[in-house]
C-alpha cells in the first residue's frame, strides 16, 4: 500500500461496526442510506479510489471502472454480482470479490418461509382473522396444499438449492432438481433425482429457483415454462427477480396456470407499490430480504472487508468471482 491510506469507496451507510476493520488501514468515504448506485460525490471521487464496497443494488458499469483508473479491488457484500460488470473487471485485472456461503442458510430460512407461508395462506388468513372474518372454525376455511408426499423441484441445486433441499427432508417431501453439469453425488447425497428443467417443471407441487443470474437464466421462468407447470404448484423465487419474466407470472397468477407464488426478489426491484402483482391473494412478496439476520449480514460485511484489504494488498481475495 502506498503512504496514504488508500481510498475506499463505501456505495451506502453501514454499521460503523461492520466497517471497523477497513478504519485502521483505510480512508473511508460512505455513501447515503437507501438509494441506488453511486452518489455524485463518490463518482467524484473515482480517479483516486483504491477499492469499491458495493452493495447488489450498485451498477458497476464499464464507464464507472474508466473513471478509476487506480481502483485494485471491487468488493460486494453479496453472492450474486449480476449487477457488476465482471468481465470488464477481469479484463482490468480487477479482483470482484463476493460473499459465498455464509448467507446460505438465513436464504433457505427464507424460502421456507415463503414456501410454507404461500402453501398454508398465511398472511391471507392473518388479514382475515384482523378484519374480523375469523367467525367460526370453518371446516372449509383456507385449504392449503400439503407438503408430506410433494415434490419439490429445486432450479439450481448449488449451496442455496441444497440447504433448501436438506430442510425438505424434515417435511418428507420428493426432491427432483436440475443444474447443469451432471451431480450424482448430490442425488446420492441428498436422496434427490437430477432431470432436464422441462420435466422439472412438469412434474413439481413446488418449484424453487436458486441459480444465479446469467444470460442463460435470465426469464428461464416465461409463460412457455409456466404452462408446463402443475395447475397446482407453487413458484418460489429466492434468486433473481430477472430469472422470472414479470408479466408472464402476473398473468400465470391471475389465469390460474399455477395457483400460487412466493417472491423475494422481483424485477423491478424494488417492486413499486402500486404493481398488479401486489393485488394478487396468490401471490407474497417480501422486499429481497433472504440474507437478512443479524448474524448474516455482519458476517457478510466482515467478508466484503477482507475481500477489500487483501485486494489493496495485492493479495488472492478469500472469496473472489474472477
Ligand atoms: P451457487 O452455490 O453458485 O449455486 C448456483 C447453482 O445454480 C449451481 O449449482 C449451478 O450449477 C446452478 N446453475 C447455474 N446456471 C444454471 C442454469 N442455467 N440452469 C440450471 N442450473 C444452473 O450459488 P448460491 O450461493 O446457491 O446462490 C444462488 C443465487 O441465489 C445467487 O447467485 C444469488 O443471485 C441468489 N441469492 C439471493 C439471496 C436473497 O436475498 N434472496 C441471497 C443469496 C443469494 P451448474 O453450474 O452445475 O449449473
Amino acid at each position: 500500500m502506498s503512504q496514504e491510506k488508500p481510498l475506499v469507496l463505501v456505495t451506502h451507510t453501514l454499521p460503523a461496526a461492520w466497517l471497523a476493520p477497513l478504519k485502521e488501514k483505510c480512508r473511508l468515504m460512505i455513501g447515503p442510506e437507501g438509494g441506488k448506485g453511486l452518489t455524485p460525490r463518490l463518482e467524484e471521487n473515482l480517479p483516486e479510489a483504491e477499492a469499491l464496497f458495493t452493495l447488489l443494488v450498485d451498477p458497476i458499469t464499464e464507464d464507472i471502472l474508466e473513471r478509476a483508473p487506480n481502483l485494485k479491488v471491487v468488493s460486494q457484500m453479496a453472492v450474486g454480482v449480476d449487477n457488476l460488470d465482471v468481465e470488464a473487471c477481469t479484463r482490468r485485472g480487477i479482483p470482484v470479490g463476493h460473499t459465498p456461503g455464509i448467507l446460505t442458510a438465513a436464504t433457505a430460512d427464507l424460502t421456507w418461509g415463503l414456501l410454507l407461508a404461500v402453501a398454508r395462506h398465511i398472511p391471507q388468513s392473518q388479514a382475515d382473522a384482523r378484519a374480523g372474518r375469523w367467525t367460526t372454525w370453518n371446516p372449509t376455511g383456507w385449504l392449503g396444499a400439503d407438503l408430506e408426499g410433494a415434490t419439490l423441484g429445486i432450479v439450481g441445486m448449488g449451496k442455496i438449492g441444497s440447504a433448501v433441499a436438506r430442510r425438505a427432508s424434515g417435511f418428507g417431501m420428493e426432491l427432483i432438481f436440475t443444474n447443469r453439469s451432471p451431480r450424482p453425488d448430490i442425488e446420492k447425497d441428498l436422496n434427490a433425482q437430477q432431470v432436464p428443467l422441462e420435466d422439472l417443471l412438469e412434474q413439481s407441487d413446488f418449484v424453487s429457483l436458486h441459480v444465479p443470474l446469467t444470460e442463460e437464466t435470465h426469464h428461464l421462468i416465461d409463460a412457455n415454462a409456466l404452462q408446463k407447470m402443475k395447475s397446482t404448484a407453487i413458484l418460489v423465487n429466492a434468486a433473481r427477480g430477472q430469472v422470472v419474466e414479470t408479466q408472464a407470472l402476473l398473468q400465470g397468477l391471475q389465469e390460474s396456470w399455477i395457483a400460487a407464488a412466493g417472491l423475494d426478489v422481483t424485477h423491478p426491484e424494488p417492486l413499486p407499490s402500486e404493481h398488479p402483482l401486489y393485488a394478487q391473494s396468490n401471490c407474497l412478496i417480501t422486499p429481497h430480504i433472504g440474507s437478512a439476520s443479524y448474524n448474516t449480514r455482519r458476517r457478510m460485511a466482515e467478508i466484503a472487508c477482507q475481500n477489500v484489504l487483501a485486494g489493496l494488498e495485492g493479495s488472492k481475495l478469500p472469496h473472489s468471482v474472477n
